[in-house]
């Protein structure tokens, strides 16, 4: 049986794994739409290759180059947030979500509004509107799968269990790159150290956020939502090798977790097959090769995101959207060499201790708290 499918963020480390994994089963997929930002010729072609109806980059400067490429094709050209909406909202029965930041929000809660499956990759669209986003979610009929690597492996040791059961839910963090650093080095941690990250191989937004341990934030404020158990048992626990992508403790005292290779195209084919399985080219696991696991209580001193994402989460009402927002604009800055490793955290702090806007109860209210929150942490930019 065919299945249609829409990848919002082709062009990205999800979307090419995704890609990846329908390229291995051709014959039962329908591409409908394949998604960008800006990067048209490589979309043009990857919508050439699987066949897509249309192809949107979200920013309209791009889009005379998309069109360019796309000339004489079958497959339609758009741009703008708008059309990212409208191909989010084609009904395709699986759109994966994996556009990077905010800007994924009013796309995913398109998809959402169809009613079908939605693999969600782009944590910030629920950490910014996650409230707002699993009520879409619930009077949509939605199926929401998370494709977090942690959150999947949470999502499948639930299977078949109650909530009310969990004693805790532990979201392992392999502790990025700067995980034995002093406070010293890590201020002079430079660009290129903070993009090798020591397992996972992704976009340059979550590698910086790993080795901020804001990543780690995000997922505990998206796996608040995702598996409401209450924040007081949610914890996270630092495992360098990354082989248990997290794990669920019951009443009983039995614990689940779900190991596999550091390679997303496993929790995305989860999600793809659900709730069937189906096979991939991933490496399978070699625990001897392995050796060891080890286990370490995170550092919230040295690496205060977690800290702070957490008491965003504790603070409600807008107090995530903001963090989220602060810290995009703080990373981009440290990409672009205009802040140091350790001003990302001091700029969300800031900004989180400036006069919090009112909850937001609508996506576009969410979407104005994410423009505000923009604009105080662009102000506190300082020089490197
Ligand atoms: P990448 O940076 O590799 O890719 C991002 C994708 O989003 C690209 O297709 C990019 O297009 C597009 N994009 C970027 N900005 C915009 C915008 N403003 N409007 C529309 N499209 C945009 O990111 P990743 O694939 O690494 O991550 C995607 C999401 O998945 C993130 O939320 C991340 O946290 C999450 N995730 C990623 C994992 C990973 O292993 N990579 C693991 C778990 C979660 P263009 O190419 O034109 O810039």
């Amino acid at each position: 049986m065919t299945r249609s499918i829409s990848i919002l963020g082709a062009t990205g480390s999800i979307g090419a794994s995704t890609l990846d994994l329908i390229r291995g089963e051709r014959e039962k997929w329908d591409v409908k739409a394949l998604t960008a930002n800006c990067s048209a010729k490589e979309l043009a072609a990857l919508a050439l290759e699987f066949g897509a109806e249309i192809a949107v980059v979200g920013n309209e400067d791009c889009l005379p180059e998309l069109r360019e490429a796309l000339s004489g094709t079958p497959v339609k050209a758009a741009g703008g947030t708008q059309a990212l909406c409208e191909a989010a909202g084609m009904g395709a029965d699986v759109t994966v979500a994996a556009i990077v930041g905010c800007a994924g929000l009013a796309p995913v809660m398109a998809a959402v509004e169809q009613g079908k499956t939605i693999a969600l990759a782009n944590k910030e669209a629920l950490v910014s509107a996650g409230d707002i986003l699993m009520s879409a979610v619930a009077k949509h009929g939605a199926t929401l799968l998370p494709t977090d690597s942690e959150h999947n492996a949470i999502f499948q040791c639930l299977e078949g269990n109650n909530l009310a059961d969990v004693r805790w839910i532990t979201l392992t963090a392999s502790g990025g790159p700067f995980r034995t650093w002093s406070a010293e080095q890590l201020a002079n941690a430079k660009r290129e150290q903070a993009l090798k990250h020591p397992n996972w191989d992704m976009g340059a937004k979550i590698t910086v956020d790993s080795a901020t341990m804001f990543n780690k934030g995000l997922e505990f404020i998206e796996a608040w939502h995702l598996f409401p158990v209450g924040l007081d048992r949610l914890r996270i626990v630092v495992h360098p090798q990354s082989v248990i992508h997290s794990m669920v403790e019951y009443r009983d005292g039995s614990t689940l977790a779900q190991l596999g290779p550091s390679d997303m195209r496993v929790p995305i084919a989860s999600c793809l097959a659900y709730p069937q399985r189906m096979d991939t080219a991933c490496k399978p696991l070699d625990l001897p090769a392995i050796g060891e696991l080890s286990f370490f209580a995170p550092d919230e001193i040295r690496f205060p995101a977690t800290k702070l994402a957490r008491e965003a989460a504790q603070a409600g009402g807008a107090a995530p959207a903001v963090l989220n927002a602060a810290n995009e604009v703080a990373v981009a800055a440290f990409l672009a060499g205009k802040v140091t490793f350790t001003q990302i955290s001091a700029i969300v702090a800031k900004v989180l201790d400036t006069p919090m806007p009112s909850a937001p109860s609508s996506l576009q209210e969410v979407l104005a708290v994410d423009a505000e929150a923009r604009k105080r942490a662009e102000m506190m930019l300082e020089p490197a």
